[in-house]
């Protein structure tokens, strides 16, 4: 529920080469490119303000960013149990490789495993769907033989595994009215149907704890030999334990340089993975989302569930970071206006939290990614993620400013909102304001959005079931629109004038209704959480703003555009959706949830599908961007440290093979 993927990542947030007074405009955005391959570009990112850190906090970054290196083979076996085999074949082939390495082969094969290193796993990290190999069955056949790879199961498994488009196809299906456990390639569940997974779960929640545990967090769910299902928890001597392990020690290591509070929240984070009891990792969650004083912070854990179909397993993940103090500002005034926000939200005042705890929102600088916020990266994070925590002691909330940075300097002078703003008007507001309504929205988004409301008594959380994520992130999206028009933010000085929110208002339903569909496959329906959002309310928007024709659908030269005639209606109705879908979540409203996402959400029409991609490829952008993370180097007097070294990389293959041979804990099988 806290992760916000970028909201545009091939729209220049106001960079654009259209009109523009920005000195930097002419920048190249290649420079900030270092590898691009099928839809991907590969970005770096920097991390201004390090050096000045005190010694300390550059250890303990140090430590920290270590830790945050270890769990990336077990996001590899979470997303699919043959994962790690796979890429394991592949990296041996490829680094023994004699032959020609110009032959079409050998280059469609490391195309593959480039695919393969960005998605950790062989199913694309967005769309969910395998890839298709664009090498043959022989070539690699042969290879494995040539090479004596040696694999952990047959052969011709590993084969099918790649080859056989129906074996595995999809990673997450949430497919209506399928069993998605048995239909999903994720390793959460095995040998157990969606229906006995839920009555497992259904039978272990005390519907009468106020503080419940998030049941299955930390687990795979499987059987036993004699039949009975059975949790395979991640934690020191469990499942995963070769890397938790790993993990464990560096963090004890950054234990032994952090202060307090610190020291005791990574204490207790540690205790967690040691036990795997979940009750700890509510209190490691309670003091972490406390400690506001901390500057340098960090994410190490199962965090997200958005990988499974069920919404109740989490992958691993790694963030460390520390805060940008200028880019604070915006943040401090949206926190100290918190219940201002929540007073006014255009919701059922029942639904209304009576007092916003703990908001806090940071601007950070990102000093390394693991897991599964590497290569793709959020580009804010809201946690934690259990709703009672979020209502009796608040959420942390951080805007990733390093990060947001690097993709706007990346999509400098592409030409994609030229190609798809018809408006003049709108590609100069745009240029104008466009990052910093990007900015503002994804604060809104993370640190009221989804901290905003509360659930009707008797309502636990888990009644929207598959719809959860796509409602939630709809949800916080819709705060976050709603209240960038609105006039308090003139007020209380967080934005210059109401066109800052005409330009996010255009773009976004742009994105929504259009070019967002250039990251999916001709013919595919929309499947991701937060693109189902943007899709369900620009949708809902359109067809309730008809008669009034607030957005409108223009036909120029043969190309469609959508553009939006009438701001203020627009954003009324940004508000009556909030309504309606803050009711579907306080009640548990299942069934609306479900009409809302299936009637508006996935089905994309054909014709303008073609249309966008084919203008789209025609750009030459690909649509999904990731990152590589730079190194850090200790440097030592003797046995003391007296520094710590930020060493850039810029070089996508050379990071993967290196995280494969020295960051690679877990067998292939697990
Ligand atoms: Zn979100």
């Amino acid at each position: 529920m806290s992760m916000v993927i970028s909201f545009s990542l091939f729209s220049s947030c106001g960079k654009g080469s259209t009109a523009s007074t920005d000195e930097t405009a002419s920048t190249d955005g290649a420079s900030w490119i270092i590898d691009r391959f099928d839809d991907i570009k590969v970005l770096r990112y920097e991390v201004p303000g390090f050096e000045k850190l005190p010694l300390n906090q550059k250890i303990l970054i140090y430590y920290l960013s270590q830790a945050a290196k270890c769990g990336r083979d077990i996001l590899f076996d979470q997303n699919f149990k043959y994962n790690l085999t796979v890429r394991r074949a592949l990296e041996q082939i490829y680094t023994s490789y004699e032959g020609k390495k110009d032959c079409e082969e050998f280059k469609a094969m490391e195309k593959y495993l480039k695919k393969v290193w960005f998605a950790n796993g062989i199913h694309h990290h967005y769309s969910n769907d395998k890839f298709k190999p664009e090498f043959s069955q022989e070539w690699l056949s042969k290879q494995l033989d040539k090479y004596t790879v040696e694999l952990p199961i047959e052969k011709q498994l590993l084969l099918d595994i790649i080859f056989n488009k129906d074996l595995y196809a999809s990673r997450l299906n949430q497919t209506d009215g399928v069993d998605m456990v048995t239909e999903s390639a994720c390793n959460y569940y095995e040998g157990v149907t969606m229906a006995e997974v839920e009555k497992f779960y259904a039978d272990m929640i005390d519907e009468n704890d106020p503080r419940p545990i998030s049941y299955g967090l930390n687990s795979k769910l499987t059987k036993d030999e004699q039949g009975n299902v059975v949790e395979r928890t991640w934690k020191v001597g469990g499942m995963y334990s070769d890397a938790i392990q790993q993990i464990v020690f560096w963090l004890e290591q950054a234990a032994g340089v952090a202060e307090e509070p610190q020291k005791s929240i990574i204490n207790t984070l540690v205790n967690y993975y040691r036990t795997g009891d979940l009750r700890e990792f509510d209190r490691y969650n309670v003091l972490w989302v406390g400690d506001n004083e901390s500057n340098v912070d960090f994410v190490n854990g199962f965090i997200e569930d958005y990988g499974d179909p069920l919404g109740r397993k989490a992958s691993w993940e790694s963030t460390v970071n520390f805060m940008d103090s200028t880019a604070c500002r915006r943040t401090q005034i949206i926190a100290a206006n918190a219940q201002w926000f929540e007073d006014n939200a255009p919701i059922n005042p029942a639904f209304r939290k009576k007092e916003v705890k703990g908001v806090s929102a940071k601007v950070i600088t990102v000093a390394m990614l693991g897991g599964d916020c590497y290569p793709a990266t959020p580009i804010g994070i809201n946690l934690p993620n259990a709703d009672w925590i979020r209502k009796e002691y608040g959420s942390k909330s951080v805007t990733i400013d390093n990060i947001t940075y690097a993709y706007d300097k990346a999509a400098q002078g592409n030409g994609f909102n030229e190609e798809f703003m018809l408006r003049e008007e709108d590609r100069a507001r745009i240029a104008e304001f466009g990052k910093l309504g990007d900015d503002l929205h994804t604060d809104l988004h993370e640190c009221l959005g989804h901290g905003s409301g509360q659930l009707a008594p008797g309502v636990k959380g888990g009644e929207l079931k598959s719809y959860t994520s796509t409602l939630e992130e709809t949800r916080a999206d819709l705060f976050g629109l709603y209240y960038l028009g609105d006039p308090k933010m003139v007020e209380i000085g967080l934005i210059p004038s109401l066109d800052v929110a005409k330009a996010q208002y255009a773009d976004y339903i742009m994105n929504g209704m259009m070019t967002q569909f250039a990251r999916i496959e001709l013919g595919k329906n929309v499947e991701e959480s937060h693109m189902r959002n943007r899709k369900l309310i620009a949708e809902w928007c359109y067809e309730h703003g008809k008669k009034d024709n607030v957005i409108e659908w223009v036909k120029q030269d043969g190309k469609s555009y959508i553009v939006v005639n009438d701001f203020d209606a627009l954003r009324k109705l940004f508000g009556e959706l909030l309504f309606e879908v803050q009711r579907i979540k306080s009640t548990g409203d299942y069934e609306a949830g479900r009409k809302l996402v299936e009637d508006y959400a996935v089905k994309i029409d054909y014709d303008l599908h073609k249309e966008v991609l084919e203008r789209y490829n025609k750009l030459g952008i690909e649509p999904y961007s990731g990152f590589v993370n730079p190194d850090y180097e200790l440097v030592k007097k003797g046995d003391e440290i007296v520094d710590v070294k930020l060493v850039p990389q810029n070089n996508y293959i050379e990071q993967m093979l290196h995280y494969s041979k020295e960051w690679s804990f877990l067998p292939s099988i697990n």
